[in-house]
C-alpha cells in the first residue's frame, strides 16, 4: 500500500486510516503499512515521503533514493510499472492519486503525460541552473535526468569500424545476415524510428526498417545486453544498442559480461549527417501531487552535480547536468554529435512508427 505513514510516538485516538482516503491496495508497501496503529495526526508529525511512479527502474535508482532520504529525511516511495500503465493509472485515479513524481525514459512519454494533463510546472532556480533548457519541457513539466545514445555497436574481432557510418547504411547488402535487434515492441527501437520519422520522412523511414528486417541475424528477441552477447556468440556482427548497457557489461559482477563488454566496440552513425539518436530519461511532478515541495526537492537532488556524478558512473548513461564527473568508458567514448529534433516528435510519431514497424515486418 502507497500510503503516508504517520509518526505517532505516543499518541492515541485517531485511526491513521482516515488521511489515506484514496489510497489504492499496492504491492510496493513500506514497512509498517498495513498495521493498525492508531494515532493522531498533527503537522508536525506527519513523515515527509514523496511518492513516485516510475517506468524507469535501474540499481543507481533505488541507491540515489537512498542518499535523499538521508540527506533530507524524506522518505522516497516507489511503484514501478509500464509507463503506459502508469498512465492509464494516472488518468483513472485523477485528483485521488498518491504519485507525485512521474519517472520514464523516453521524450515523448513524458509529453504524452504532459499533453494528457497529468504534470504541472515545477518552478526551481536550481532545476533551471542544473539543466540546460534543451533537455527539459518548456514549461518544467517536465525535467531529464539522463540522455542515453543509441549507437551501433560491433565485433571488435570481427568488424573494423571503419567500415561503420550511418543506421542507413546498416540497411546495405554488406550487412545481409549480420545485424542484431531487439524486438520492435521496446519503445527504444520505437521511437528510433519515429527520429527518422522526423528527420527524412515517413517514406525514408519506411525503407531503412524494410531494409534492417532484410539484414538481420536473426529474429530479434531478448533485450539489448542480449544483442551484444549474441554478437560475441558469433550469431551477427553488428547491433543496435544503448550506450549504458555496454558500460553496465564492462562493470558486471559477472565475468562473461565483462567479456561481452571489452570483446564489443561502440560506435557513434552518422556524425556526417544527421547524427546519433539520442533518447532521454526524465521526472515530471504529477497535477494533483500532495507532496510538491518534495517532489521539486527530489528533482533537484536527482539533477544536482553529486547525483548526477553518480547516474553516470553507476548506470553510464549521460548526465544532464555539465559539471557531473563523467566514467572514464565516457570520457574514452569522446564527444559526439546528436540528432537535433525536440524529444516531443518521438511521442508524436510512435504510432506511425508502429505502423511501419507492423508493415515492415519487423518483429
Ligand atoms: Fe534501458
Amino acid at each position: 500500500m502507497l500510503k503516508r505513514k504517520i509518526f505517532a510516538p505516543l499518541l492515541t485516538g485517531v485511526i491513521a486510516a482516515g488521511l489515506l482516503a484514496g489510497c489504492g491496495a499496492d504491492k510496493a508497501s513500506e514497512a509498517g503499512a498495513g498495521n493498525t496503529e492508531k494515532t493522531k495526526p498533527s503537522a508536525q508529525a506527519v513523515e515527509q515521503v514523496v511518492n513516485i511512479y516510475s517506468a524507469r527502474s535501474y540499481d543507481v535508482d533505488a541507491l540515489l533514493y537512498k542518499k535523499f532520504t538521508e540527506e533530507t529525511g524524506i522518505k522516497v516511495n516507489v511503484i514501478d510499472g509500464k509507463a503506459e500503465e502508469l498512465i492509464e493509472r494516472m488518468k483513472r485515479e485523477g485528483e485521488s492519486t498518491q504519485a507525485d513524481l512521474f519517472l520514464t525514459v523516453d521524450g515523448g512519454v513524458l509529453n504524452n503525460a504532459k499533453q494528457a494533463g497529468l504534470l504541472q510546472p515545477a518552478t526551481s532556480e536550481t532545476i533551471d541552473q542544473n539543466v540546460p533548457k534543451e533537455l527539459r519541457d518548456p514549461e518544467n513539466q517536465w525535467i531529464g535526468l539522463s540522455t542515453r545514445a543509441r549507437v551501433i555497436v560491433y565485433s571488435k574481432d570481427r568488424v573494423k569500424p571503419e567500415r561503420l557510418s550511418t543506421y542507413e547504411d546498416l540497411t546495405s547488402p554488406a550487412w545481409k545476415g549480420k545485424v542484431l535487434v531487439r524486438p520492435s515492441s521496446s519503445l527504444y527501437n520505437q521511437s528510433l524510428l519515429s527520429s527518422f520519422i522526423e528527420l527524412n520522412g515517413e517514406e525514408k523511414a519506411e525503407e531503412w526498417s524494410k531494409g534492417l528486417v532484410a539484414n538481420l541475424a536473426r529474429t530479434p528477441e531478448g533485450n539489448d545486453r542480449d544483442q551484444a552477447k549474441a554478437i560475441v556468440a558469433g550469431v551477427g556482427d553488428v547491433a543496435l544498442m544503448n550506450t549504458y548497457y555496454v558500460g553496465l557489461l564492462i562493470n558486471s559482477d559477472d565475468p562473461e559480461e565483462v567479456k561481452v563488454g571489452q570483446s564489443i566496440g561502440v560506435f557513434f552513425p552518422n556524425q556526417e549527417t544527421t547524427g546519433t539518436h539520442v533518447n532521454i530519461s526524465g521526472a515530471g511532478v504529477t497535477k494533483y501531487s500532495k507532496n510538491k515541495d518534495n517532489a521539486v526537492k527530489l528533482i533537484e537532488f536527482l539533477t544536482g552535480t553529486e547525483a548526477q556524478t553518480m547516474v553516470t558512473n553507476e548506470n553510464y548513461e549521460f548526465p544532464v547536468n555539465a559539471k557531473a564527473e563523467l566514467p572514464e568508458l565516457l570520457k574514452s567514448w569522446g564527444t559526439f554529435k546528436t540528432q537535433q529534433i525536440d524529444f516531443n516528435t518521438l511521442g508524436v510519431h510512435n504510432a506511425k512508427a508502429i505502423e511501419i514497424i507492423n508493415k515492415t515486418g519487423w518483429k
